[in-house]
Order: C-alpha cells, then sequence, then structure tokens
C-alpha cells in the first residue's frame, strides 16, 4: 500500500513500524531486555494493586452514600481483580514475548473483546465485559505513570503517530529512531524542521495513516518525495534500496564543497550559516562546512521539562555551542516560545490563536525576569566566541526600543558585578512579520542586521497556518506577496547600510537560492543538510543571471509561474541524478 503526504526532511528510511500515539491509538509496542520483562510485572502487579485500591475506594464511597446493593457492582470488579486469568496471561505474554507491559495488556484485552460477541452464555458474557472494564483501568493506571518518551526508544524503528511535538522531535535525538510519519502537520512546523536538523527523513499529513499501519509492519519512507509504502513486495523494497544508495552517494559527491566558499562564477560572494536548535547539532553542522550559526533556536532548552533553565545552565549551553563554532559566528535567537512550542514551566493561559498570542518577544517582554536572565547568559557567552543576538516576532518599533533598554540594564548589572562581555555585539531582530516588513527602511535605523524568517512571515502575510497540511497547497514561497515582501525587506535594509539574512526554510530550498542572491540577500541560514547543494546552486550561477530570474520572476502573478521558472532554472545548475 502506497501513501501521500507532505514530504516533510528528505531521505529514504526502511524499517519497522511502531505506534506511538498512546492517547488515540492505545497503547505502544516495544520489546524489552530479558532483564527487564520482570521489571516490567512488578509494574503491571503495582497498577492492578492501584487498580484495587480505587476500586475499594469507590466501593466504600458507594456504599456509604447510595446503599449496598450498588456497592456490590464492585465487588464483581473486584473479583477479577483476584481473578488469575488476566493475571497470568498478562504476565505470561511479557514474559514470552519480551513486551512492554502495557501493550501486553492491551493485546489481551483486545482478544478478549473479539471472543466476547462469540459467546452465546449471558453470565460469561458479563464476566467478560467486567473482565474488559477493569483491563482498561490497569492499562490507565499503568499509562498515567509510565509516560514514554521517543527517548526510551532504543531500537531502530519508524515511528507512525498521530502527531508529534518539537519536544518529541529533540527526543528522538537520544534514540534510535530512523524514521516518522505522522498525519497532521506542515512542511514548517518545528517538527519537520526538527527532523531536517537530525537528518531524520519524514513524511507528514497522511491521513489515518496510523489506522492503516500496525507495529512491526516493514515501512519504506521517501522523505524527499513524501510517500510511505506499507509492507512493499521484493520488487519494491529493491527498487528503494538502490534509490536510497544511490541518493547517499548524490550527497557524498558533494562532501568537496565542505570548504569552499559560497561564491559565484563572477566572484560574488555570501555566507552560508546552519540553523539549529540543540548544542549536539553543531558536529553535523560543522561537517557540512557552515559559516558560522544563523540561528540558534534556545527555545528548545525550554520545552518538555518542569523548571525554568537557569543563568548558569543557559550560559553552559550557549556556551558548549559558540565555543565549538568559534572563530565562525553564532546568532542566538532568544526565546520564542509560543505557536507551536509550549514551555509548560510558565502556565500560560490557553489561548484561541496561540500563533497571533502571547509569542516570542510578546512573552518575554511580559516575563521580564525570564527574559533578563537568558540576556544575562547570552552576554556572559559572549566571550567565549563571536555572538550576535536577535529577536523574534518584532512587530513594531517600540517593541526594538523596549528590548535596547533591557539589553541596557543588562549590561549595566554585568558591568557592577565585573563579569566581561563583548560591548560590541551586534543586536538584530527577524523579519517575520507582515508589519516588520513593511516597515522595515523604519526597523533598519535601530538594529544591526536583520534575519528573514520567512516560516512565519509566509504564515502571517498570506493567512496561512505553517503547521496546517490541509492549507499546505496555499503556503508558498513563491507567491507574489512574500517576493515583494522580501525585495522590499532586503532593499530597505541596504539602503540603511546593514546586512539582511535569512533563517527561515526557503533559505535552504536550492531552488530559491538564485532569487534570492539576486535580490541581495547577504546571509543563507539552514539546515546542516540544504548547505551543500545551495552551495553547488550559487557557485554554478553568476550575479547577472541572477538578477535577471528576479526581474523575471518578479513580473508573474501566481506562485505556479514562478515555480515552473525557478525549478527549471536550478535543474541547469545541479545534477540531481
Ligand atoms: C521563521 O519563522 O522563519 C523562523 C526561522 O523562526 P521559527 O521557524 O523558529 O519560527
Ligand atoms: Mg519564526
Amino acid at each position: 500500500m502506497l501513501y501521500s503526504g507532505i514530504a516533510a526532511s528528505p531521505g529514504i528510511a526502511i524499517g519497522r513500524a511502531f505506534l506511538y500515539d498512546i492517547e488515540k491509538y492505545k497503547v505502544a509496542r516495544y520489546e524489552v531486555s530479558e532483564s527487564q520483562t520482570e521489571e516490567e510485572i512488578d509494574q503491571f502487579k503495582e497498577a492492578v494493586q492501584r487498580t484495587k485500591n480505587e476500586i475499594l475506594e469507590v466501593k466504600r464511597k458507594v456504599a456509604k452514600e447510595m446503599s449496598k446493593e450498588y456497592a456490590d457492582i464492585f465487588g464483581a470488579h473486584l473479583l477479577v481483580l483476584e481473578d488469575p486469568f488476566l493475571i497470568i496471561e498478562v504476565i505470561q505474554k511479557i514474559r514470552k514475548e519480551k513486551i512492554n507491559v502495557e501493550y501486553a495488556l492491551w493485546s489481551v484485552l483486545e482478544s478478549l473483546i473479539s471472543n466476547f460477541n462469540a459467546l452465546d452464555d449471558d453470565y460469561m458474557r458479563e464476566r467478560a465485559s467486567d473482565v474488559y472494564d477493569i483491563g482498561r483501568r490497569i492499562l490507565q493506571n499503568l499509562v498515567d505513570t509510565k509516560k514514554i518518551t521517543l527517548a526510551d526508544i532504543q531500537e531502530e524503528v519508524i515511528v507512525v503517530s498521530h502527531t508529534l511535538s518539537p519536544a518529541d522531535a529533540v527526543n528522538m535525538y537520544k534514540s534510535e529512531i530512523i524514521s516518522f510519519v505522522t498525519e497532521i502537520g506542515g512542511k514548517t512546523s518545528h517538527t519537520a524542521i526538527m527532523a531536517r536538523a537530525l537528518e531524520v527523513p519524514a513524511v507528514l499529513g497522511i491521513k489515518d495513516i496510523s489506522s492503516w499501519v500496525r507495529s512491526g509492519d516493514l515501512l519504506i519512507v521517501d522523505g524527499s518525495r513524501g510517500i510511505v509504502i506499507v509492507n512493499p513486495d521484493n520488487e519494491t523494497l529493491l527498487e528503494y534500496e538502490k534509490r536510497r544508495e544511490k541518493l547517499n552517494e548524490f550527497i557524498k559527491g558533494l562532501t568537496f564543497l565542505k570548504d569552499l566558499p559560497a561564491q559565484t562564477l563572477d566572484g560574488y560572494r555570501v555566507e552560508i550559516t546552519a540553523n539549529i536548535e540543540i548544542p549536539e547539532e553543531v558536529d553535523f553542522v560543522k561537517n557540512y562546512g557552515a559559516e558560522g550559526i544563523g540561528i540558534y533556536r534556545t527555545e528548545f532548552m525550554f520545552l518538555d521539562r518542569n523548571e525554568l533553565p537557569s543563568e548558569d545552565e543557559q550560559f553552559e549551553e550557549y556556551r558548549k555551542v559558540v565555543s565549538k563554532m568559534n572563530p565562525y559566528p553564532v546568532i542566538i535567537r532568544t526565546i520564542d516560545v509560543g505557536g507551536d512550542k509550549f514551555a509548560s514551566q510558565l502556565n500560560l493561559p490557553q489561548e484561541m490563536n496561540p500563533s497571533l498570542g502571547l509569542r516570542a518577544i510578546r512573552l518575554c517582554l511580559e516575563y521580564p525576569d525570564v527574559f533578563k536572565t537568558q540576556l544575562k547568559a547570552i552576554f556572559r557567552t559572549s566571550k567565549h566566541g563571536k555572538i550576535k543576538i536577535m529577536f523574534p516576532m518584532i512587530t513594531c518599533i517600540n517593541e526594538v526600543i523596549q528590548v535596547k533598554k533591557i539589553i541596557e540594564e543588562v549590561k549595566h548589572e554585568l558591568r557592577e558585578e565585573k563579569i566581561a562581555f563583548d560591548e560590541s555585539m551586534e543586536v538584530g531582530i527577524m523579519i517575520e512579520t507582515p508589519s516588520s516588513a513593511l516597515c522595515a527602511d523604519i526597523l533598519a535605523s535601530e538594529v544591526d542586521f536583520f534575519s528573514i524568517g520567512t516560516n512565519d512571515l509566509i504564515q502571517y502575510a498570506l493567512a496561512v497556518d505553517r503547521g496546517s497540511e490541509r492549507l499546505a497547497y496555499l503556503y508558498n514561497p513563491s507567491h507574489p506577496a512574500i517576493l515583494r515582501l522580501i525585495k522590499f525587506i532586503i532593499e530597505a535594509a541596504h539602503i540603511k547600510g546593514i546586512w539582511v539574512g535569512m533563517c527561515g526554510e526557503m533559505a535552504g530550498d536550492p531552488a530559491y537560492a538564485i532569487p534570492l542572491l539576486g535580490m541581495g540577500l547577504d546571509e543563507f541560514s539552514m539546515s546542516a543538510l540544504s548547505i551543500s547543494e545551495v552551495k553547488e546552486v550559487i557557485r554554478n550561477t553568476t550575479i547577472h543571471e541572477a538578477k535577471e530570474l528576479v526581474s523575471v520572476i518578479l513580473d508573474f502573478s501566481t506562485p505556479e509561474e514562478v515555480e515552473e521558472v525557478i525549478k527549471k532554472k536550478v535543474k541547469e545548475k545541479i545534477n540531481y541524478k
């Protein structure tokens, strides 16, 4: 069976499926070691005991508040827990198949339910129903206390899930997961960005895929074309194995570019930097020859944890990145929590439109202590390498002025504390809202650089949720509105004498390398994986040709016309096998 979705992270993975979505799809199955089976059994016994206590408590309450007659119903449930049938069956399954307890219990309950209707005897049917109800309670107790995360998965599997959060995706770094497939999500969602950062092929937005796949099925995930094949025949398997090899050869064939500059045939030079989310990515980035970090998304350190990271903890994280990248610069982007990234420790109220709500710089200005702690950690790090600082989701000049005032306070405190820092650190902002784009000329007077965040700029300018698989057809960097905004931002910045980078995903798409070059973009920041291809395109182009292409595409009225021309052009520049 072949399913199509959104090609979110390139590459081909072949492996066994692992259904992860506990809430929607009951429980995940995974194998445990011989020694761990007894731990699984102990957890089961504890969950049985906890369930027993809960039922006893309910029985006591009902007897007190209602009548003994009603309370007796729970007596039948207690009998189930004393009946060895369910208990023995589950324990045997864990020992025999060496699997996790939740899955063992769930599968025993599933076979019970399928035998249910076959029973003629009313009494037996009722008993089976009691066993099933109790089993579900035990299962709930197990799932509540033993929440597995993707970091716990130590098998080379392909995760299939309804959805994955950016925090789930970070956890993948510690696991053996080779790929993932989800039912919802867009190409510039932070989950997709993380997949590319970790070089994990991924396909998103395949409706109901979790219902068609079972844990253990053989899957082929073609993240470059957005295709998933379930239980392929031998011929297809062979074909994809060959294709995977070819793709790896293609990537290897570009490694010669690592130490070469991103320079056009006629000598026009731009900078290629990388996007990172966690310090562990720095090694990948260096392998691909990035000339710095164009965006370090620091908020990933704030996700999926109970307390805020302290100033010292942040300092240590930033220092790791900055000293490893030295002498290349690192642009640290201050916390961009909100939207699709949740920091539970802040206990923020739910919003109707999180992407338009208390996100990024708005949140930092609302919580100045959190903001100042981060700024202090960043400034302290500036003595360990070259740092620039950048603020997300700016919409007006007042925010920039407020931020600069807080920076001065932080600097003052550091001087008082006699802590050394780089006094001349460049301060920049992300241009990722239509208002900041249209006021680029005004904002340029206040900062040292811009970095265009096309992921959000497209979302806000076109009014299309970047995480929506249904609206993916409308989310398009080739839309004339986006091209005009980008051109305007770059020109406005250059008139005011500041440089402009781009750290949205558009910068890493080889198809846009020539138009962006032609518009005058100074720095291209992307996931490490894209560096070689974009560099190859730039090195095979002239600045004259790039400018000409820009004047052609700016005359088009539809994204389709733009795409056709730029895709044709990029094919002339790079030899895709
Ligand atoms: C962007 O919006 O383009 C960007 C780089 O920031 P993020 O993807 O983290 O929102
Ligand atoms: Mg953004």
